[in-house]
């Protein structure tokens, strides 16, 4: 497989008045061709800053402040705002969590897809409207050739949600990063975005990067998950090693605070206590220590490095030196 995407050592900060919030303190991973991802984590622990780092999309005062991000071999980091535009919908395209505030009311939807495609490829006005409903259809709407002339409003909000990533998909991109898109919608519509992110992975062979707070969200579309935490990853490994093979504390307090749609209503869910690091003064050692329930002196004093479970599952850790005690995981998820 080849690399798509390769994210070394990224720094991002914003400079308030307060100081520097360190937002991501040092992030690496990358995207296959083909290949989809989940970045998880709770708000606050970068993986937001992380996707607007890789859209260049940061808002003063926001800054890209070291590492790279190779995209299809060249730095995105080096680029200039011209070239990013030409980058940015075309080659990378993002959706958000509510569509509404991306789609343009006072134009038809298939107004909004055929802008994106006659932008990008140079269509006709016939041939884009003909592309439009076709991304419709693929998208799973019904009778797109009526559909297409519907403005926003006419459309529910899971089919505005199938009509932005219509928008995005209609240039070929070759990174879809989606951020929260499910967020808003209800539980149903919410199982159906994602099985047609998950169909549409094999249709178009996008690579996807699905940044959520909600660990529940990936397992089925993403075959690999990082998990953030503090403004670094915290664990990364496929979505088999972090679902049941889980060796940070923090991926199994995730896994603890998953609503289980086998257990209804009567289960407990237990969130995680304690609240994240500050990023301006983040603690020295390992950024989950205050909330930790297997912390230990070192913890404190000395941030663990990578320990490497097994080939592309590592965990940044101290219980998974030698020297540490052994710690029983009950993460309430069983195979
Ligand atoms: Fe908990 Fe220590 Fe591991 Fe951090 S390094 S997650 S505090 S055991
Ligand atoms: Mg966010």
């Amino acid at each position: 497989s080849q690399k798509l995407l390769e994210v070394k050592d990224l720094k991002t900060s914003f400079y308030i008045h307060l100081g520097e919030v360190q937002a991501v303190r040092g992030v690496s991973f990358s995207v296959d061709k083909g290949e989809a991802i989940g970045i998880v984590g709770e708000s606050g622990s970068g993986k937001s800053v992380t996707s607007m780092s890789i859209m260049r999309l940061l808002q003063y005062p926001g800054r890209i402040k070291d590492g790279e991000i190779i995209f299809k071999g060249e730095d995105i980091v080096k680029k200039s705002d011209k070239e990013m535009m030409a980058i940015r919908g075309n080659e990378i395209a993002m959706i958000f969590q509510d569509p509404m505030t991306s789609l343009n009311p006072v134009f038809t939807i298939g107004d909004q897809i055929m802008e994106a495609i006659r932008r990008h490829q140079g269509l006709n006005k016939k041939d884009a409207k003909e592309k439009a409903i076709e991304m419709l259809r693929l998208v799973g709407i019904p009778s797109p050739e009526s559909r297409v002339d519907n403005y926003p409003h006419e459309f529910s909000g899971g089919m505005r949600q199938r009509a932005m990533i219509a928008i995005a998909l209609s240039c070929q991109p070759d990174l879809l990063i989606a951020d929260e898109p499910t967020t808003a919608l209800d539980v149903t519509i919410q199982a159906q975005i994602l099985e047609l992110m998950k169909d549409l992975k094999d249709k178009v062979n996008t690579s996807i990067i699905l940044i959520t707070h909600d660990l529940g969200v990936v397992a089925d579309v993403c075959s690999r998950i990082v998990v953030m935490y503090g403004g670094l990853i915290m664990e990364e490994g496929t979505s088999e090693e972090i679902f049941y093979d889980p060796k940070h504390p923090y991926t199994m307090g995730l896994l603890k605070s998953i609503p289980r749609l086998d257990l209804g209503q009567k289960q407990r869910l237990v969130p995680i206590e304690g609240t994240p690091p500050d990023l301006i003064k983040p603690p020295v050692g390992c950024p989950f220590v205050s909330r930790c329930p297997y912390a230990m002196k070192i913890c404190k004093e000395y941030r663990p490095p990578y320990f490497e479970v097994s080939k592309g599952h590592r965990s940044m850790c101290w219980l998974l030196h030698e020297k540490a005690p052994k710690v029983e995981v009950e993460t309430g998820v069983k195979r």
